[in-house]
C-alpha cells in the first residue's frame, strides 16, 4: 500500500518533524466541510489526493495562496478535472530554501539517504549528496557543505542563513541511528520540499511507497582463510592426459611453485608427471582448483568433503544466464561442507603459501593483498604491480562470489598479520551492506576500483530520489563514509597500493611540498594536485632566507629547482632539508624530466646519482614520505627507468611516471591519514 501525503505527515509529526497544520476533507459525496479549515491561518494550500495523483503540481492538484473563501471554488475546479479521493487543506509555510530529503533502498547497499536543493527544481539542479544509513551528524554536515548551492543555506546575497542545525536534526531523524529508515519498509520515502528558513524547517510534501524489506541473510561463522592462502597441498581438477587445457596450465604453474600437488583424473594414474587420484574424495588437500565444464562442476563439489576450499574457475554460470547451475554449485558446496570460491574466476596467489595462478614463477612475498572479482584483471595487477615494485601477501579472485564474498575476505585480510594494505576490484559484490560494514571496520588502507559504475544505475521510480541514486554515487558514498580510497582505473589501483606499501609505516605529519625543474611543469603539477583534492600550501615565510645559500629562488610550492645532467645531484635533497627545518612536510614529491638527461647523449649516470641522492634523503628523513616522479621516462634507453626504480624502491620511495598518478597516490595517503 502506498500512503497518502497526510498519513505520511502524521508519521513525520510523531517522529518530531515539523509539518504544516492542516485538515483532511474526505467525503465521498463531496459535501466537503470547508468550515473545518476555519482555525488554519491564511494563506492556505489546497491539495487533492487520490490513487492516481503522484506528482500533484504536474496535474494541477496543488493550489497555493488561497483564502478560506477560495477553497470551495478551487476544490470544485480540481474535482472537475481529476479523480479525487479527498483534499488536504494546510497552512502555507513562509518561503525559504527548498530542500529534498529522501530515502531509497539500494539493491546492494540497503537504505541510502539523499538530500539536496529541492522543490520543483530538484531534477534540473541535480545538486544532491547521498550517504548510506545510518549517517552521523558529521555526515549530515558534510552532505550539506558539499552541495554546489550550499551558500543558499549559509546565507548569501543579503538573505539570512537558514537554521542549519534544524536541517541536520531532520536529516538525523530520517537517516541517523534509530531514524525513520529503520522503521520504514523502504521502497521510497521522500520529503520534497522541506522548506528551510532562519527559524527552522518544515516538510510541506511527503511521499512514501513501501517496498520489499531487506533480504535476510543467515549469519555464518567466520571462516579462517589461512589454509586457502597457505595450503598444505593443492589439487587440480580437469587437467587432461591428451589435450592440454587450463587445468594443465595450472598444474605447470604449481609444479614450478613447488607446492605438494595432486591431479584429479577419472582414469589416469598421473597427469603430466603429477600423481593423480580418481576423485577429490581421495585427495588430502586444503585447496582444489576446478577447471571442468560448468555442467560437471557440481558433481566435482559433491565429492569435496574434507577439502576446506574449492575454487571453480570455469565460467558458464549466472554471468551467462545460468543461475540454476550456480545455485546447484552452492548447494553442492554446502552439502560437502566446503567453501566455494568463484565460479568464473582464476585462482589464488600467495608467494608465502606457494599458491599461484600466474606463469613466470612466484614474485617476492610482501604485504599488499588484492581481492578481485575478475581473474584476468588480478593477473594483470600481479604482473604489472610486481614489475612496478609491489610485493603481495595474498591475492584472491572471487568471480561471481556465489559463496565466499569479497566482504568476508576483506574482514579476514584486515586482521591478517602479513597484510598492510588491501586492493579491491569489484563489479557486483553480492552483499553490499556487509561489504560496507567490512570496509568501515577495516583499519588498514583499502583501495577500491569498481567496474561498471557508469551504468544506468537504478530504475527511476515514482520519486526524484530513486532517479538520482546511481551506482557511481553510492560507491562514492561508500568510500567517503568508510575511508576507503576510490580510484578510477587499474593504474591508480597499483599506484596507490605502491604508495601505501612504501609509506604505510611512516609517521609523517604536515602538508605536501613539490619540487623539480621547469616552470611549466611546476604550474601543471599544481593543477594535478588541485584536481586530486590536495592543497599545496605556500612556502614558509623564511624560505627565501633558507634557500639563499643554495642559490635557489623561493619561487613557491611547487618549487622550481634545476635538476639535470649538469646540475649537482645533491641540490634537491639539500633544498628539501633546508625547508623542512622551518616547516614539517608530510609528503615531498620530487620530479625530474628524464628526457633532459638523454637529449645530449647517454647521461644515465647523473640520473642515477640524483636517484641515489633522493634515496639518501629518504633514509635521513624516515618520517617524511618522499615520492619520485620520472616525467618523460619513455625517453630513457631500455633498463634505465628500472634502475631508477630499483634505487628508489630500496629506500622505500614509490615512483610514478606522471604527476597525475603521483597526485592521486599522495591524495589517497592524506585521505587515509597514513601513520
Ligand atoms: P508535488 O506532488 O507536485 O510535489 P507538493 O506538495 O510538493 O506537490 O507542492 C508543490 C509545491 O508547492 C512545493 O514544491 C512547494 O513549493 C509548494 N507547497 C506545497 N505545499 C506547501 C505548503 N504547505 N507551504 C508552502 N508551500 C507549499
Ligand atoms: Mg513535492
Amino acid at each position: 500500500m502506498s500512503a497518502y501525503e497526510h498519513e505520511v505527515k502524521a508519521l513525520l509529526s510523531a517522529a518530531g518533524v515539523p509539518v504544516p497544520r492542516g485538515v483532511v476533507l474526505k467525503d465521498q459525496d463531496f459535501g466537503l466541510d470547508f468550515e473545518r479549515a476555519g482555525e488554519l491561518a491564511e494563506p492556505l494550500v489546497l491539495k487533492a489526493f487520490g490513487p492516481g495523483l503522484v506528482h500533484k503540481s504536474d496535474v494541477g492538484a496543488v493550489a497555493l495562496g488561497l483564502s478560506r473563501k477560495d477553497l470551495a471554488g478551487a476544490a470544485a475546479g480540481m474535482r472537475a478535472r481529476l479523480e479525487v479521493a479527498g483534499f488536504l487543506v494546510e497552512e502555507q509555510a513562509a518561503a525559504g530554501v527548498e530542500l529534498i530529503v529522501g530515502l531509497v533502498r539500494d539493491p546492494g547497499f540497503g537504505p541510502v539517504l539523499l538530500t539536496g536543493l529541492g522543490g520543483v527544481w530538484t531534477e534540473a539542479l541535480r545538486d544532491t549528496a547521498l550517504r548510506l544509513c545510518p549517517i552521523s551528524e558529521e555526515d549530515a554536515r558534510r552532505m550539506l557543505a558539499s552541495l554546489r548551492g550550499s551558500s543558499l543555506l549559509y546565507g548569501s546575497r543579503g538573505a539570512p542563513p537558514v537554521d542549519v542545525d534544524a536541517v541536520i536534526k531532520l536529516l538525523m531523524t530520517v537517516g541517523g541511528p534509530g531514524g525513520l529508515w529503520e522503521r520504514l519498509e523502504l521502497g521510497e520515502f521522500e520529503l520534497n520540499p522541506v522548506i528551510a528558513g532562519p527559524s527552522g524547517v518544515i516538510a510541506v510534501d511527503a511521499r512514501y511507497l513501501p517496498g520489499p524489506g531487506p533480504a535476510a541473510g543467515a549469519p555464518r561463522a567466520a571462516t579462517d582463510f589461512l589454509p586457502l592462502f597457505e595450503p598444505r597441498a593443492v589439487a587440480v581438477v580437469g587437467a587432461s592426459t591428451t589435450r592440454p587445457n587450463f587445468g594443465n596450465m595450472f598444474l605447470g604453474f604449481y609444479r614450478a611453485a613447488g607446492v605438494p600437488l595432486v591431479a584429479v583424473h577419472p582414469t589416469a594414474a598421473e597427469v603430466a608427471g603429477v600423481p593423480a587420484v580418481p576423485s577429490l574424495a581421495e585427495a588430502d588437500v586444503d585447496y582444489a582448483l576446478v577447471a571442468v565444464p560448468a555442467e560437471r562442476c557440481a558433481d566435482v563439489l559433491r565429492e569435496a568433503g574434507g577439502v576446506p576450499f574449492v575454487q571453480v574457475m570455469s565460467g558458464g554460470f549466472a554471468e551467462t544466464g545460468r543461475p540454476d547451475l550456480e545455485e546447484e554449485l552452492v548447494e553442492a558446496a554446502r552439502a560437502a561442507g566446503t567453501r566455494l570460491l568463484g565460479p568464473n574466476c582464476m585462482g589464488v596467489y600467495s608467494p608465502r603459501g606457494r599458491q599461484t595462478f600466474v606463469g613466470g614463477g612466484l614474485g617476492p612475498a610482501g604485504q599488499v593483498a588484492l581481492i578481485s572479482q575478475s581473474g584476468g584483471l588480478a593477473g594483470e595487477v600481479i604482473k604489472v604491480g610486481e614489475r612496478r615494485g609491489l610485493a603481495f601477501s595474498r591475492v584472491v579472485t572471487v568471480g561471481n562470489s556465489a559463496d565466499v564474498t569479497p566482504a568476508e575476505l576483506l574482514r579476514w585480510l584486515a586482521r591478517d598479520e602479513e597484510t598492510r594494505a588491501v586492493g579491491l576490484y569489484l563489479e557486483d559484490p553480492r552483499d553490499g551492506r556487509e561489504l560496507f560494514e567490512a570496509l568501515r571496520a577495516a583499519e588498514l588502507p583499502v583501495v577500491l576500483l569498481v567496474g561498471g559504475r557508469s551504468g544506468q544505475g537504478q530504475e527511476a521510480a515514482a520519486s526524484h530520489t530513486g532517479g538520482m541514486v546511481s551506482d557511481r554515487r553510492v560507491w562514492e558514498a561508500v568510500a567517503e563514509q568508510s575511508g576507503a580510497v576510490l580510484v578510477a582505473g587499474q593504474d591508480d589501483l597499483i599506484g596507490v597500493l605502491a604508495y601505501f606499501q612504501a609509506h604505510g609505516s611512516r609517521h609523517a605529519r604536515g602538508g605536501v611540498l613539490v619540487a623539480g625543474p621547469s616552470g611549466g611543469a611546476s604550474v601543471l603539477a599544481a593543477d594535478a594536485f588541485d584536481l586530486a583534492g590536495v592543497r599545496l600550501d605556500p612556502l614558509p615565510p623564511d624560505a627565501p632566507a633558507a634557500l639563499r645559500g643554495l642559490g635557489v629562488v623561493a619561487s613557491g610550492n611547487p618549487l622550481e629547482v634545476p635538476v639535470g645532467p649538469l646540475g649537482r645531484a645533491g641540490l634537491v635533497p639539500e633544498v628539501v632539508s633546508a625547508l623542512l627545518r622551518s616547516r614539517p612536510y608530510g609528503d615531498v614529491v620530487l620530479h625530474v624530466n628524464v628526457q633532459a638527461f638523454f637529449t645530449y647523449g647517454d647521461a644515465a649516470e647523473p640520473l642515477y646519482a640524483y636517484a641515489r641522492a633522493v634515496a639518501q634523503a629518504q633514509a635521513a628523513l624516515p618520517d617524511t614520505r618522499i615520492t619520485l616522479v620520472t616525467r618523460n621516462g619513455e625517453c630513457a634507453p631500455p633498463g634505465v627507468e628500472d634502475e631508477v626504480r630499483r634505487i628508489a624502491a630500496a629506500a622505500g620511495i614509490p615512483v610514478y611516471r606522471s604527476m597525475e598518478a603521483a597526485a592521486v597516490a599522495v591524495a589517497a595517503g592524506g585521505r587515509h591519514g597514513v601513520a
